[in-house]
C-alpha cells in the first residue's frame, strides 16, 4: 500500500483530521487495469489456443477470486479490535483498508477528547467547595466529589452505587427525590453534623441523569435565624405596652366631657390598633417561618367545605353584601393540613378581593381538584394589578396602593403569609391580573396533602 495515502501523525485535541482528498478514480483505475491485464493476458493465452472464449472466462474468473481472496483479508482484518496499517494491496480494497484506517482514528480522537473533557470536569468538581453527586435514574450515586465527603460525609469507594436515599436520611430531603419538582432548593440540617445547614438542589440533566450540588449555608441560616428572633421579641415586646396603651385610650374614648377631643382619642386609638395589627401579622409571620421543619404534628384532616363556610361567614358579617360573592365548592375534596393557617390563607384571600375591589363587583371562590391536586382560587373582576407589581406582592410591606391598603385597615402582610402557609403545604401562590380585567389568586396543593371522601376511606388523590 503506497505509504503517502496512510493516515499518519497524531491528533492533538478534538479537531477531526479532514478527510484527505485522494483522487477517487485511482483506485478504480487501478482495479480496471489489473482485471484488464488478466483479462487480456488469459483471452491472448486463449486465442493462441484455439479457445477465446475461453480464455476471456478463465480471465474474468481469475479476477474475481483474486478480489474474494483479497476481500476476505480485508474482513479479517477489519474484525480486529485494534487496526493496525496493512501493506501490499492496491485498488478500490486498498482505499477500503485506507478507509477503515481513517474512521478509527477519528474515533480515537473523539474519545480522547471526551476523555479530556470529563478529566476536566472531574478535576474542577473536585476543587469545588460544594458537594457535587451524579444521580442516575435510579438516584444511585455515580460520582461525587471530596466536598461530599465534608458535607454529608459521602466516600466514592464505599457509597457509589448506593440509593442516595439510604444515604442522606432525611424526610424533607426524601420528599424532595419522591417529588421530582427540583425548581426550589431544600434546606434541612447535615446527616453528619446538625449544626451544619445544608442547601441541596438537584439539576436533572442528560438521560435521566441528575447532578445534586450540596451548599454549606450555616452562616446565611443563621442569620435569617437571628433576624426572625429579632423580629419575634421585638413584635413581642411592642405588643404588651400597646395592649395598656389601647386599654387606656378605650377608656378615655367611654369617657364624659372630653371637651372636644373625641376625635384624637377615636384617631389615637384607630393607630394604635393598626399598630396592634402589624404587630400580630408580623409574629405570625415569624412564627410560620421559624415552624419551617417541625409541623407534622401540627396536620390533621382539613374538612375544607367547612373552613368556606367559616370564611364566607366572617366576610358577610364585615360587609359582603356590598359585592356579588358565588361559592363552587367541591365538597368531596379536603386537605391533610394546618387548620389555623389554612382559613387564614383562605380568609386572607376573600378578604382582599372585598377590599380591594369596588362595591358590587363579582368574587367568586372555587374549591376544586385539578391533575396535580387540588385548587383553591379567589377571582374578582376589580381594578386589576399592573404586571410589574405582581412579582413583588408577596414581599413584606409591599403594597400597590398604599393610602388604599391603610384605609382598609392592610398591614402589608396578607400575601406574605399567604405564601409562607402555601410554602408548609408543600403548596404554591400563583397571582394573574389584568389592570381594567380583574384578579385571580390560585393557590395550588399537591396531591400528596389532598384527600378525597368519596369513599368511606379518604384516600389520596392523584
Ligand atoms: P395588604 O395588607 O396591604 O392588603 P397584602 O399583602 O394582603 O397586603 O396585599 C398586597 C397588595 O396587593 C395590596 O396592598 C393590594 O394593593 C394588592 N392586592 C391584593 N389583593 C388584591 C386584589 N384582589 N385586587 C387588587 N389588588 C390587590
Amino acid at each position: 500500500m503506497a505509504s503517502s495515502r496512510l493516515y499518519a501523525g497524531p491528533a492533538t485535541g478534538f479537531h477531526p483530521e479532514p478527510e484527505p482528498q485522494t483522487n477517487m478514480n485511482r483506485p478504480w483505475t487501478e482495479e480496471l487495469t489489473r482485471t484488464a491485464i488478466i483479462v487480456v493476458g488469459f483471452t491472448a493465452a486463449g486465442a493462441l489456443l484455439g479457445h477465446v472464449l475461453a480464455g476471456l472466462i478463465t480471465g474474468l474468473v481469475v479476477t474475481l477470486f483474486m478480489l474474494y481472496q483479497r476481500l476476505y483479508r480485508f474482513i479479517q482484518w477489519f474484525d480486529k479490535d485494534h487496526l493496525e496499517e496493512q501493506s501490499g494491496d492496491t485498488g478500490i480494497v486498498e482505499d477500503l483498508y485506507y478507509r477503515a484506517l481513517y474512521l478509527q482514528k477519528r474515533q480515537q480522537d473523539k474519545v480522547s477528547h471526551l476523555e479530556k473533557v470529563i478529566r476536566r470536569f472531574q478535576e474542577s468538581a473536585r476543587a469545588l467547595p460544594d458537594a457535587v453527586i451524579i444521580l442516575n435514574e435510579r438516584n444511585e450515586v455515580e460520582w461525587l466529589n471530596k466536598a461530599a465527603k465534608k458535607l454529608v460525609g459521602l466516600k466514592k469507594t464505599r457509597d457509589a452505587g448506593q440509593i442516595i436515599s439510604n444515604l442522606i436520611r432525611h424526610p424533607e430531603f426524601n420528599r424532595y427525590l419522591i417529588r421530582k419538582d427540583f425548581k426550589a432548593p431544600i434546606e434541612f440540617p447535615s446527616p453528619i453534623d446538625n449544626t451544619t445547614q445544608i442547601r441541596a438542589r438537584i439539576v436533572p440533566y442528560g438521560r435521566h441523569l441528575k447532578l445534586l450540588v450540596i451548599r454549606d449555608v450555616t452562616k446565611i441560616h443563621n442569620m435569617e435565624k437571628m433576624r426572625q428572633e429579632f423580629i419575634a421579641s421585638t413584635s413581642h415586646e411592642l405588643r404588651t405596652p400597646l395592649t395598656v396603651i389601647i386599654g387606656y385610650l378605650e377608656s378615655l374614648r367611654d369617657m364624659k366631657n372630653l371637651e372636644g377631643n373625641e376625635p384624637v382619642i377615636e384617631a389615637m386609638l384607630g393607630q394604635a390598633r393598626r399598630m396592634e395589627s402589624i404587630i400580630r401579622d408580623m409574629l405570625l409571620l415569624a412564627r410560620l417561618e421559624s415552624l419551617k421543619n417541625h409541623r407534622a404534628n401540627t396536620r390533621k384532616t382539613i374538612n375544607i367545605e367547612n373552613v368556606i363556610k367559616q370564611i364566607r361567614q366572617e366576610a358577610e358579617a364585615t360587609g359582603a353584601w356590598t359585592h356579588q360573592l358565588e361559592f363552587d365548592v367541591d365538597s368531596s375534596i379536603n386537605l391533610y393540613g394546618n387548620e389555623t393557617e389554612i382559613h387564614s390563607a383562605f380568609s386572607n384571600l376573600l378578604q382582599n378581593a372585598l377590599r380591594y375591589t369596588p362595591a358590587k363587583c363579582h368574587i367568586k371562590v372555587s374549591w376544586k381538584g385539578y391533575d396535580k391536586g387540588a385548587q383553591y382560587c379567589v377571582e374578582d373582576n376589580g381594578p386589576g394589578i399592573a404586571k410589574k407589581h405582581l412579582a413583588r406582592l408577596t414581599e413584606r410591606f409591599y403594597r400597590v396602593d398604599v393610602s388604599r391598603s391603610r384605609e382598609t385597615g392592610g398591614t402589608g402582610l396578607g400575601l406574605a403569609i399567604v405564601e409562607q402557609i402555601m410554602k408548609h403545604h408543600d403548596g404554591e401562590l400563583i397571582i394573574e391580573s389584568e389592570i381594567g380585567k380583574g384578579s385571580r389568586f390560585i393557590c395550588n396543593f399537591p396531591a400528596e396533602v389532598v384527600l378525597t371522601s368519596g369513599s368511606p376511606h379518604l384516600k389520596l388523590i392523584g
